[in-house]
């Protein structure tokens, strides 16, 4: 048995994705025999994120301040919003550089098995974007996986009946389908992007 801060430890890790019980435990080991600055820096690095980072008020995007780098940057084009499930896929969607709209992170896709109904998402508040006006083109780039399918259904439909006048896209074929977006290589992510169709 390990005495009960180690056990602590090893329980706050195993709650982190891809972690199982084993590799928490060689992680905690692993801060126990390096030196109490790296574990310090480790501690503080989590603290400050969660202090600092929050969500954008416009996008959701993560962002240090009430808007992200994006929503500031005035070079960006205000008519265009590509729609994303989570804050990684931006990431991922910027490496491209084929995208120079804004973006609108929903926090995950509709899956009524787990509980994830449209509330639950930043749905509303994309309408309310689209409502505000000056929006040509949304581009919905939720993961080619079930839920992300059913998410860009939804939300295609919602805007259709919203405002007939935007076209609503989604990124072409050819990202595997059942994968995540955010393990999508820059190349088949940017040619999804140039070649999206209108759904
Ligand atoms: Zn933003």
């Amino acid at each position: 048995m390990h005495a009960p801060p180690v056990q602590r430890l090893i329980t706050e890790l195993s709650k982190l994705p891809g972690v199982g019980g084993r590799t928490a435990q060689r992680l905690a080991f692993h801060l126990l025999r390096g030196s109490d600055e790296d574990a310090f820096a480790l501690a503080e690095a989590i603290r400050e994120v969660k202090l600092r980072i929050g969500l954008c008020e416009v996008c959701f995007n993560l962002s240090d301040g009430p808007r992200c780098r994006i929503c500031l940057d005035e070079r960006r084009d205000t008519d265009l919003i590509c729609v994303v499930e989570e804050p990684a896929d931006v990431i991922s969607i910027e490496r491209t550089h084929e995208f120079a709209g804004r973006y609108h992170v929903l926090g995950g896709a509709l899956s009524p098995i787990d509980g994830i109904d449209p509330e639950d998402l930043k749905i509303s508040e994309l309408y309310a974007r689209v409502r505000d006006g000056g929006v040509r083109e949304v581009v919905i780039a939720t993961n080619p996986t079930t839920t992300g399918e059913a998410t860009a259904m939804h939300i295609a439909g919602g805007i259709r009946q919203l405002a007939p006048e935007v076209s609503v896209t989604r990124l072409a074929s050819g990202l595997p389908v059942g994968a995540d977006l955010e393990y999508a290589d820059e190349l088949t992510l940017g040619r999804a992007f140039a070649g999206r169709r209108a759904v």
